[in-house]
Order: structure tokens, then sequence, then C-alpha cells
């Protein structure tokens, strides 16, 4: 059947909205009627070809994977929904290897086979134009179009009364902060907490943190509207990382040290920074992305008085489990994520983009 997409036709190439046909589902899929879908760094990372999908399935492709919307249809196999349902679309494992087998799934020791193939595991491809190819499975969703196919693994079915747009970001970015905090730092009520780098994810971070009863929450930035957004969402101070020294001033704050901390910009300086703040027996959670290779100098003999470094996927969640636990916080006012949503027609992906990428908007999400 026929669907507009963003296309990319080659790599760093704009994204071109186009029509294109998408394949039936599979007997473990269900094709969904996207009805928004979030823009996240990692789109623009394999449009820039950092992510570690094979070069002969690289473009052209759709990206997307924070998507949400109606499931259309499913396989003959699909117990989990049925056409109607709300679904939010999330990563995909692939459910037998020793990570999966523990409930650990965003560790998956197949992770690039099921996410980055720019197909599905088995190399056939859902996605042409004409007798064009054109490469998607991108999270085993590609959901920058106006119909996507994903496994049963990786829809999430959600309540039918939360606004289905909003939910495409949950997927991933959200999850992903909120996640760092609820499930991997657990900081009990009343704890100190440093976020460095407040974007999507760190903002996330910030609503679990008020979520879980921190009463010190420090959000590390340098773009100004962020930290006037951070302190309206609970942030008890903000510190704007370049005019001054960040560490001192979260010592000064917390009187000594916040017990845990989040990285979340992917730069090896700011990791030293969230690891010299910490006090003794002190937690930092890594959740910046760097390319491979990257290297960060940190005093060991630091680390040896009981200080973790602890780098997160995904926020350690199962998203069936986790993602029904943020919406009902959210229906509760508990975690009004909504607030950090900028909204976008799907035709203006590119302006999205750029304004994103500028810091003009933490969370863009496109309508379709
Ligand atoms: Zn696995
Ligand atoms: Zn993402």
């Amino acid at each position: 059947m026929k669907t507009k997409a963003a296309v990319v036709y080659e790599r760093s190439g704009k994204f071109t909205i186009d029509q294109i046909e998408i394949s039936e589902p599979k007997d473990d899929e269900a094709l969904v009627r996207i009805t928004a879908t979030g823009i996240c760094h990692t789109d623009l990372a394999g449009r820039e070809q950092y992510l570690p999908i094979p070069p002969t399935r690289a473009f052209p492709a759709v990206f997307g994977h924070e998507g949400a919307g109606v499931v259309e249809k499913v396989g003959a196999r699909v117990t989990k929904v049925k056409p109607g349902d709300h679904v939010a679309l999330s990563w995909n494992s692939c459910g037998v290897c020793p990570s999966c087998k523990s409930g650990n799934e965003p560790y998956c020791d197949n992770l690039f086979l099921y996410n980055f193939n720019g197909a599905r595991p088995d190399g056939t491809t859902t996605l042409r134009k004409g007798d064009q190819v054109i490469y998607g499975s991108f999270f085993c969703q590609s959901s920058f179009s106006n119909f996507a196919l994903a496994n049963e693994r990786n829809i999430v079915k959600v309540r039918k009364d939360v606004p289905l747009e909003i939910l495409g970001p949950m997927g991933c970015g959200i999850r992903t902060g909120a996640g760092a905090v609820m499930n991997t730092l657990r900081p009990s009520p009343g704890a100190s907490i440093a976020i460095f780098g407040v974007g999507p994810v760190g903002m996330s971070a910030l609503l679990a943190s008020v979520v879980c009863g921190c009463t010190t929450i420090i959000a590390v930035d340098v773009i100004p509207e962020r930290l006037n957004k951070a302190k309206e969402f609970g942030a008890t101070h903000t510190i704007h990382a370049s005019k001054g020294d960040p560490v001192a001033a979260i010592r000064d704050i917390s009187g000594g040290g916040v017990e845990y901390t989040l990285e979340c910009v992917g730069n090896p300086k700011v990791l030293r920074q969230a690891v010299d703040v910490l006090p003794r027996r002190g937690v930092c959670g890594l959740l910046g992305v760097v390319p491979p290779g990257t290297e960060v100098g940190l005093d060991m003999d630091l680390l040896m008085n009981g200080r973790t470094v602890r780098g997160v996927l995904a926020g350690d969640s199962i998203s069936d489990l986790f993602i029904p636990r943020l919406l009902d916080l959210y229906s509760q006012g508990r975690f009004p994520f909504d607030k950090l949503i900028t909204f976008y027609p799907f035709d203006d992906i590119n302006k999205a983009v750029e304004d994103m990428e500028h810091g003009r908007v933490i969370k863009p999400v496109l309508r379709l």
C-alpha cells in the first residue's frame, strides 16, 4: 500500500516528503497508522551514517523511531494488539539472548541487528518506490511515515484517554531520562541530584527526580531558556555551565556534593565534572551519546572511594511495563512530559530538525 514518508536519499541529505509503498505485515508484525512521531538526535545520527547500519543498506532511507498511532492491521500470530488499539512504538530486541532473557532488553546482544539493519533482521525490506528499494525498519518502525511496520515486540499498547499525539517520544527520549532516575539511580525521598544537560532526556530525568521526591535538583546547561524551563519543571537550582565552574557551584549549593548525577550531554569534560561532584558512594549515570572510541580521564582514587559510573540505555526499562506507568503518572498530573513538546506539521520536518539542532525547542514532534 501507499504511504507518505520523509525519505533521506543520501548521506546528510534533507528529508524529502515522498509517496512510497510499504509491505503488508508479516505474521509477527503490525501496521500502524502513525498519528505523531518525535524527532531524536539518533535519527540525525542515522542520516549522518554514524550508526552501525550496514553501508549497503544505508540510503535511501526512512528514519523515525518515536512513533505513536493506531493499529491498522495485524499479522496472523500477533496477540498483544488488535486493529484500533492505541500504541507507542519503542526499540526492538531479539527476546532470546541472555540480556533479553534476564529482563534487560535495552542491552540485547542483537540490538544492532534488530534496530539498525536497514531492513528486518532477516534482511527483507519493507519500503520501496516503484523498483527502488528504500531502507527502513529503523528501530523496527521507520515512523517518519503515515504508516509504519513494527514488530509485536516493540509495540506498546497504551491507555486511550491520553492524547495519542504526545506519546511518540515515550518510546525513546522520555523513558530514557525518566528510567535512568526511577529504575537505575532510584534516589530516596530527600536525595540530591544534578542533571548535566536538560534537553529532552535530561528534562525527563528532572521530572522523574521530582516524582521520586528529590529535594535538591540541580540543572546544568548552557542554554538560558532551558534553564528557565528546568526551574518551571521543578529544578531547585540552575547553573549556567559556561559561566564559572559547575563543580564548585554544585559543591557550594549541596554542601559538598550531590548523591546522584546524570551526564546527558555526551562530552568527556562533562562526564568528568559529573563524577567529580559526587561524594563517597555517589553514583553517576551516563546517558550522553558519543562516537565509539571516545575516552575520558577520571581520578582513579576518587572512584576507589565507592563512587560508581554507570552507563544506562533506554532507562533500564522494559517498555511494556514502564511506559504505562509513566502514563499513569502523567494522568495524575505528576509527570507533565507533554510540556517538553513542540508540534510541527509533517511537511515541516526539516524546519523541526533545524530548530532542534539550534536548541530552540526541546522535543519536536511531527503531526502526521
Ligand atoms: Zn536480545
Ligand atoms: Zn531516540
